[in-house]
Order: C-alpha cells, then sequence, then structure tokens
C-alpha cells in the first residue's frame, strides 16, 4: 500500500487516492493540510480576494429539500431588495476596494427577472467605471439568459452541482421537471459556453452521502475544469424536509473537518482554480473561514446584504450574525488575515488563475 506521505505528493490521484485522504485520521489530517497550504502558497500564492455578497431576495420557485427558503416553506418573511438598495450595497464594496460582488437570490426565471439583473448590472458597471467585477448565482437559467447577462457585464458564475451522484441528488431534490439533474448539469456547460468562469460545489456530510460519492464529486469538478468553487458543510434547517434524517448526520465537527478535507484535496488536484472559503464553515467554528483560507481556500464573501434583510436570508440554522457595520467588519476581517498570515487584494478581481490559463486571456 502506497504511504500516506506519498499519495499527498502525487500529481494525479485515483479515486482511491482521493478516499483514502477523505477518511485520513489523526496526524495524517495535519499532514495533508500541510501539504495543501504550501500548494496554494506556490500556485495562488497569499493574497485572499474579496467578493461583496448582496443577498438580494430569498424569493425562490424552487424546492430543495435542504434549503431553508425553498418555495414551500411558509414561515420565511420573504424579501426583495430594491434596486437602488443593491446599487448602494455595490456602491459600498466598489468605495471599499472590494473589486468585486457576487449578486445571489432565489432562482426565478422570467423575462422581468432577466432584464432586471441585465439592468443592475448595466449600473454596477456604470456607477464603478466598469471597474466593479459582478459574479451570479441565481440558479438555472436557459442558455439565451446566461448571454444576455455576459454581454451586460458579469463575468463569473456560481452553481453549485449539490451532489454529482444523480440517485443522492434526488435524495434532496424533488424528482420533478423544475429540479432535474441533467439540466442543471447542462446549465454548467452552458454557462462555460456563455464566456463565464464557472464556479460549482457541493455539499458535505449530507445524509445518504459517502467518501465515495465525495470523491466522485472532487472528480466532477476536475472532469468539468471548472475555474472556481464555492462548497461547505450541510447545516441542517428543521423547517426542511431533510431535517427527518438529522440522526444520519455526522455531528457538526466532523462535518466541519470532512469540508476542510475536500477543499484541501481539491487545491491538490486542481492547483490554480479560486476556491472559496464558505459562511457555512463559519457557522460550526467562528475561525471556520480562516482554517479554510489558511489551508487552500483563497476567496472569501463578506455578506454586505443591507442589515434588515439579512436574517430573512436563513439557508440553515445558525447562520452567522454580522453584529458590526459594514466598515468595521471590513477590519476585522483584514485583521483577521493578516493573522493567518495572507493579505487582502483589494481593488483586484481577483479572477481564477485557471481560467485565464485556459483561455489564454487576461485574468483582473
Ligand atoms: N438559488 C441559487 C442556487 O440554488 O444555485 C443560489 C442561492 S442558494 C441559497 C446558494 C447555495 O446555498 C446552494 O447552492 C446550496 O448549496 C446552499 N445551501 C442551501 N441550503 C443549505 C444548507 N441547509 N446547508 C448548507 N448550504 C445550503
Ligand atoms: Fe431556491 Fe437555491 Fe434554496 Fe434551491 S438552494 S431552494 S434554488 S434558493
Amino acid at each position: 500500500m502506497t504511504p500516506f506521505s506519498e499519495i499527498i505528493h502525487k500529481d494525479t490521484f485515483t479515486r482511491d487516492d482521493i478516499i483514502r485522504m477523505l477518511t485520513c485520521t489523526g496526524d495524517e489530517i495535519n499532514e495533508l493540510f500541510a501539504r495543501s497550504a504550501k500548494v496554494k502558497e506556490e500556485n495562488v500564492g497569499n493574497v485572499v480576494y474579496f467578493r461583496g455578497l448582496i443577498e438580494f431576495s430569498n424569493i425562490c420557485s424552487k424546492n430543495c429539500y435542504y434549503c431553508g427558503i425553498r418555495k414551500g416553506n411558509r414561515h420565511v418573511k420573504r424579501y426583495n431588495i430594491s434596486d437602488d438598495e443593491i446599487i448602494e450595497a455595490a456602491r459600498f464594496a466598489y468605495e471599499n476596494d472590494f473589486g468585486s460582488v457576487v449578486l445571489q437570490g432565489g432562482e426565478l426565471e422570467s423575462e422581468a427577472y432577466t432584464a432586471r439583473i441585465e439592468n443592475l448590472l448595466h449600473r454596477i458597471k456604470e456607477i464603478s467605471d466598469d471597474k466593479l467585477g459582478v459574479t451570479l448565482s441565481v440558479g438555472e437559467q436557459s442558455p439565451e439568459v446566461y448571454k444576455r447577462w455576459f454581454a451586460a457585464g458579469a463575468h463569473r458564475y456560481l452553481l453549485r452541482i449539490e451532489s454529482s451522484d444523480q440517485q443522492l441528488y434526488y435524495k434532496i431534490h424533488p424528482t420533478e421537471k423544475k429540479h432535474r439533474f441533467e439540466r442543471r448539469i447542462k446549465a454548467l456547460h452552458d454557462l462555460r459556453e456563455a464566456g463565464y468562469q464557472v464556479g460549482t460545489g457541493v455539499m458535505i456530510g449530507l445524509p445518504f452521502q459517502t467518501a465515495e460519492n465525495l470523491a466522485d464529486d472532487l472528480l466532477f469538478m476536475k472532469n468539468l475544469d471548472i475555474d472556481m468553487c464555492g462548497m461547505g458543510p450541510y447545516i441542517e434547517h428543521h423547517e426542511t424536509p431533510l431535517y427527518q434524517y438529522k440522526n444520519l448526520l455526522l455531528p457538526l465537527e466532523e462535518r466541519f473537518v470532512l469540508s476542510l478535507k475536500m477543499i484541501a484535496i481539491l487545491r491538490l488536484l486542481m492547483k490554480n482554480i479560486n476556491i472559496a472559503a464558505s459562511t457555512a464553515l463559519q457557522a460550526i467554528d467562528p475561525f471556520g473561514r480562516e482554517k479554510a483560507l489558511q489551508l487552500g481556500a483563497n476567496i472569501i464573501m463578506p455578506n454586505i446584504t443591507p442589515g434588515i434583510y439579512r436574517d430573512d436570508y436563513n439557508l440553515y440554522e445558525n447562520k452567522p450574525k454580522i453584529t458590526q457595520n459594514a466598515e468595521d467588519y471590513k477590519r476585522f476581517l483584514e485583521e483577521r488575515i493578516a493573522q493567518i498570515g495572507n493579505v487582502v487584494g483589494y481593488n483586484k478581481w481577483g479572477d481564477s488563475l485557471h481560467f485565464k490559463e485556459r483561455s489564454g486571456g487576461e485574468a483582473g
């Protein structure tokens, strides 16, 4: 059997290697994290990029079994932030040198919705002298819609596959037209075709999920040749159908370590992509995101949604609440990032180096 220290130094990894790393214990975990930290430093350096996250609406037409803001949850106070408030949040990001924003929300499909996002993209470009980068995360849309938004200035798109295993996918989504696995896969291809830097990811620690599933998720990302990844622990929400399987879940601390392992292994597999330290990590450990940044992630998404709406974007329980105002929060993050020997890449898009390489173009 190949020694663990040899596996982590490989250049290409088999499914068995990945499973071995996912299931490692004790000192091996530290060995893995030290290796991925080194690979991160050598390939993407120690610069962390901010993406100001604007959760602009919790209105959703879908019913994913895990998500607190699913359409069927009658207890959610629905909101839709006005265009002017979204632009104000983007202006804050611009004036505070964030470089980029992420517009995220529930999934809706209509001409009015498409036109609204298109208009917001134009306005964000206008107020920032074309300088603010924009990532979208608003679910599955037609290829034409993706193209329109790309033409209007969005250049990155996050669409988690959630699970690359079709059987598991249908355990966490209704089996009906609006939640088709094939469509989600197709959407990822359409996004790439439209010219975006494409990001995907999965939830880690789902009920019924195995180490084999997670290894296949990582291989799925590698085969899709993604540019970015945002993945983090699944955290249950009592007003969702998946909550009934609560007893099957790993303890939160184990889901947390498994999530860090996933980030570390992905960094070994895809050395120059952008990997986000997800907010869900922080819901389990107050230093969760910093730990992820230390061992492989290089992106953080500070929440700049106007304060009055934040509590209603409750995807899972104990979603971290930010009590500081946006300026104080920025300083707080900057200090935390300095503590782990990293620096913030202000005023830069911080595009995926992988995208630059595959497209032969310029990454901002
Ligand atoms: N509606 C868009 C979509 O689904 O792609 C974007 C917004 S959605 C809230 C963003 C992500 O939240 C999803 O991709 C999912 O992975 C994550 N999420 C939802 N419920 C979660 C939960 N209970 N635990 C952890 N992550 C969750
Ligand atoms: Fe809607 Fe996204 Fe939540 Fe699914 S994960 S219910 S699409 S907001």
